[in-house]
């Protein structure tokens, strides 16, 4: 009975260890199977994707404008390599294909499938765009980064470009631009009445809010108008575009900080019914692409921002001052006072009640946000003051 009981566990032992061998052949089976359903699928969707497009992207930069125009052709190598060749883009500056200022529109109607730029040139069709680049006062990277990817910046941004049959990511930041060249000091309001100064944008209200005389002109005009005196003061970026392009010979006071422009985005824009014709891998490379390429610019201009700084305090011939608190503080208060006129004038005259959409979004995520960087940026910053 003994034995009986020994070769039936024997049986059972050995039933089991065949059990366990058929589910394991199951499983490899099965394994096997669903591998090769995998590469059926993966080779199905790359044969049909692998269609070669060769697009265009117009900029709004002058060409081997450092950077900014380096950007977008850096941009075009990574997707590039990064779709193997099936993503072929050929960047052209500002006036080689269409003009600077007509970017938007190429690009809307599919005339090229890409542009860059930044959305305060387009305020005459979009004024509620400017909030997307820069607003006085407002927020920096940092902050524009949190609200555009995360706090339904960007979101935003796209629901304002539709209706004009394009698709938009950020690309790129200037970081905290300058406050702008001077051929007299700036001790208060008194001395910006009558000023003529270049300076574009939201910024360019709040001066002329300020009594200042706004001029809007070109980059590529800036400094022989500074240097025969049709103009009292420019802003143009920050150390290293302004030493490039000569500025420090053309005013003795260079001013700081620019609460005009404390961080402006640049955008990456793609023509809709384009951009929906690319396979979904392909769009995810552009947006992954854009990203990357974002981050390299707000890189280069604080490298290269400190060196050029480092030159321009060495010349004889320049004074880099801040502008008096008091001063900042009006010019602080009267940008509330534009931004709110502004956006009543659009909503009862133009009936646009998008600009006070957008510029409620904006508001509403700084001041949750300003919370936040006072007690982290700012108290850092003034920590490192302490002697
Ligand atoms: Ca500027």
């Amino acid at each position: 009975m003994l034995i009986f009981n020994y070769f039936k566990l024997l049986l059972e032992i050995k039933m089991y260890k065949f059990s366990v061998l058929f589910l394991l052949l199951v499983i490899f089976f099965i394994t096997a199977c669903s591998d090769k359903v995998e590469t059926i699928q993966n080779n199905a969707s790359s044969s049909t994707s692998m269609e070669v497009f060769r697009w265009k992207m117009v900029t709004t930069w002058p060409s081997n404008f450092p950077i900014f125009q380096e950007g977008a052709e850096r941009f075009a190598d990574e997707v590039r390599v990064m779709s193997n060749g099936r993503l072929n883009i050929n960047v052209y500056a500002g006036g080689e294909l269409v003009p600077a200022l007509q970017v938007f529109d190429a690009v809307s109607q599919g005339t090229v499938e890409m542009g860059h730029g930044s959305p305060y040139y387009w305020a005459g069709t979009i004024p509620e765009a400017q909030f997307f680049s820069s607003v006085p006062f407002g927020m920096t990277a940092k902050g524009m980064n949190a609200w555009l990817y995360n706090g339904g910046g960007l979101l935003l941004w796209q629901q304002i470009y539709e209706p004009f049959n394009l698709m938009v990511f950020p690309m790129g930041n200037t970081g905290v631009q300058m406050g702008g060249w001077f051929k007299k000091k700036i001790n208060s309001l008194n001395d910006i009445k009558g000023l003529r100064m270049r300076i574009p944008g939201l910024g360019g209200k709040v001066f002329k809010e300020a009594g200042g005389n706004t001029v809007l002109m070109a980059g590529s005009e800036i400094y022989t108008a500074l240097e025969r005196g049709a103009i009292d003061a420019t802003e143009w970026v920050s150390p290293f575009h302004d030493l490039r392009l000569g500025l420090d010979r053309t005013a003795r006071y260079y001013y700081y900080p620019g609460w005009h422009e404390p961080g402006t985005v640049f955008e990456l824009m793609i023509n809709k019914s384009k951009w929906e014709l690319l396979p979904k891998d392909l769009q995810k490379i552009v947006e992954v692409a854009a990203g990357a390429v974002s981050e390299w610019i707000y890189a280069q201009m604080e490298f290269h921002n400190q060196q050029a700084l480092a030159v321009l305090r060495e010349k004889e011939n320049v004074e880099i001052l801040k502008f008096p608190d008091d001063l900042l503080l009006k010019l602080k208060l009267l940008t509330k006072k534009t931004l709110d006129e502004e956006a009543a004038t659009l909503m009862n005259e133009k009936n646009n009640p998008r600009f006070k959409q957008v510029y409620d979004a904006y508001e509403s995520f700084r001041s949750n946000y300003s919370n936040w960087n006072k007690l982290s940026d700012e108290a850092y910053q003034k920590s490192l003051e302490l002697k």
